[in-house]
């Protein structure tokens, strides 16, 4: 039943205030801080959701807790928890409906599963939880949860949801039904596009955009050497004098041409050091649009350009293609996984020798979270452009961190994109992800021009700079917790 997470984060607001560069963004949130949290004293804020790790919530909450606490704010995150199969496979359902897939039927026995493990968590969580508390919950999981928790303690509740999409169709309207009863008794919702806010939320609802830490494994910066410390360690490149580093406790796994996985430099070196760099980091889900990407990367390479330049054709000769996403062994939510990483395996078995060479699909492994961010942070780096080739997306993280690094993007008109990248100033925008022809030419595009990338890879990271660091984001939590809790 539902576990509390420890948070240690090793770095304090000082650490990021040191550095030139974020120090005015930290001293605009200690400034917003010391009128707002006062508001906030003598209540614990719980953050709940469904998983420790894997995706975006999982992602940002760590820092947040951490960054709250240190302002001042008494928080605790807690996970809920399940060893209902079934319960995993409702939740995945209602995630894709949300974002418009799927067929709009539930049937009675989904209610009284998803009641009943939230029933189960909200029990367990009232052990901890007091009347004076706030409470937040991110996405659907949980919702039951703080709905259970207001009823009883009559506590403030948000519900936070990072997911949505701008349409309405026949299968949101059935989604949105089925979480009404328990998402219209929080006090107050927040959402990250305003194109997702529910009618029935509308008057209560706000948008808090998602945001990234500048200085996580993840994004901080690596000089040249750690970041080829790291490519070795990971067997993302081959070793060609030694390093200081030892190897990582699991290396990447790379798919073979014989359908096997290894470590990727028992095969070649990818390059990932000197060749042009395509590069989607994602998790195993259809709605990331990996497979399209995969065609039109294989249209891209397939397709002779003899009016291209000589050092374009060499370009197109040696770019490769880098798919990677989390060993699927580890996401505990996420069944669909598998099955989407299979259905890749069975493409890039299917294409010709050449292709399979410049095809690089690759499993994170996520036995240690700080391995995992630092392979994330080196190919996002080495990566000539990023594409985030999403039907949907909530917002979409991996953008944001490869804006942050410099690497121009790639993106799709999913929401969360068209939130972040404005097409032709901070990346690109492809105008249909299942299109492969139209990715192709989009790809070919960003690889011809060197200045054009280097001009969106400068854009992009101010951008995320002023609207999606960690410490904007705070400001706006800060300002939405207050008013909650003196309503
Ligand atoms: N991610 C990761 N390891 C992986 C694949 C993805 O750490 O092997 C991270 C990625 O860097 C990003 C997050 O998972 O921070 C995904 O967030 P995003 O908003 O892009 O999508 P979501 O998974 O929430 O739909």
């Amino acid at each position: 039943m539902a576990r509390i997470i420890d948070v240690a984060e090793p770095l304090g607001l000082w650490d990021y205030a040191d550095l030139a560069f974020l120090a005015p963004a930290v001293q605009a949130l200690r400034a917003e801080a010391a009128t707002l949290v006062p508001a906030l004293r003598g209540r614990k804020l719980w953050m709940i959701n469904s998983t420790p790790q894997g995706g975006g919530v999982a992602e940002m909450l760590p820092k947040m807790v951490s960054m709250l606490r240190e302002l001042g704010v008494d928080t605790d995150w807690a996970v809920i928890q399940t060893d209902r199969q079934p319960f995993f496979e409702l939740t995945k359902r209602i995630h894709n409906m949300i974002h418009g897939v799927g067929s709009p039927d539930f049937s009675g026995d989904d209610r009284d599963l998803f009641e009943q493990v939230g029933r189960e968590n909200a029990e367990k969580l009232r052990q901890y939880v007091r009347p004076n508390d706030i409470v937040v919950v991110h996405d659907p999981q949980p919702a039951v949860v703080g709905a259970i928790l207001k009823r009883e303690l009559e506590l403030p509740t948000i519900w936070c949801c990072h997911i949505g999409l701008p349409e309405r169709l026949p299968v949101t309207r059935a989604v949105w039904e089925f979480l009404e009863p328990y998402v219209a008794t929080y006090d107050h919702a927040i959402f990250s596009a305003p194109e997702y806010i529910p009618s029935f939320l509308a008057g209560v609802s706000e948008v808090i955009h998602p945001a990234i830490d500048p200085l996580s494994q993840k994004n901080r910066d690596l000089h040249t050497h750690g970041l080829v410390g790291i490519l070795c360690n990971a067997a993302l490149a081959v070793e060609h004098s030694p390093v200081l580093t030892p190897a990582f406790a699991s290396p990447a796994m790379r798919l073979m041409p014989d359908g096997r996985w290894a470590p990727p430099s028992s095969w070649d070196d990818i390059g990932m050091l000197s060749r042009p760099i395509v590069a989607q980091i994602s998790r195993w889900d259809r709605l990331k649009g990996f497979a399209p990407l995969l065609d039109a990367f294989a249209r891209l390479k397939r397709c002779p350009r003899p009016d291209a330049g000589e050092v374009h054709r060499s370009r197109l000769e040696i770019v490769r293609l880098v798919l990677a996403g989390p060993d699927p062994a580890s996401v505990a939510d996420d069944p669909e996984g598998l099955e989407v990483l299979e259905e890749l395996r069975a493409k890039y078995l299917a294409l010709e020798p050449r292709l399979q060479s410049d095809v690089v699909l690759l499993t994170l492994p996520m036995t240690s979270r700080k391995e995992n961010a630092l392979m994330v942070n080196a190919i996002q780096r080495c990566a000539s452009f990023v594409v985030q080739n999403s039907l949907h997306e909530g917002f979409g993280l991996t953008a944001t961190e490869a804006m942050w690094k410099r690497t121009p993007v790639v993106g799709t008109q999913a929401c969360g994109l068209r939130q972040q990248i404005r097409d032709g100033l901070d990346g690109r925008l492809v105008a249909d992800s299942t299109d492969p022809e139209a990715i192709a030419e989009v790809l070919n595009e960003m690889l011809v021009d060197r200045n054009a990338r280097e001009r969106m890879g400068r854009n992009g990271q101010r951008r995320v700079y002023e609207k999606f660091l960690i410490f904007t984001q705070l400001r706006h939590w800060l300002r939405s917790l207050a008013e909650t809790a003196t309503r």
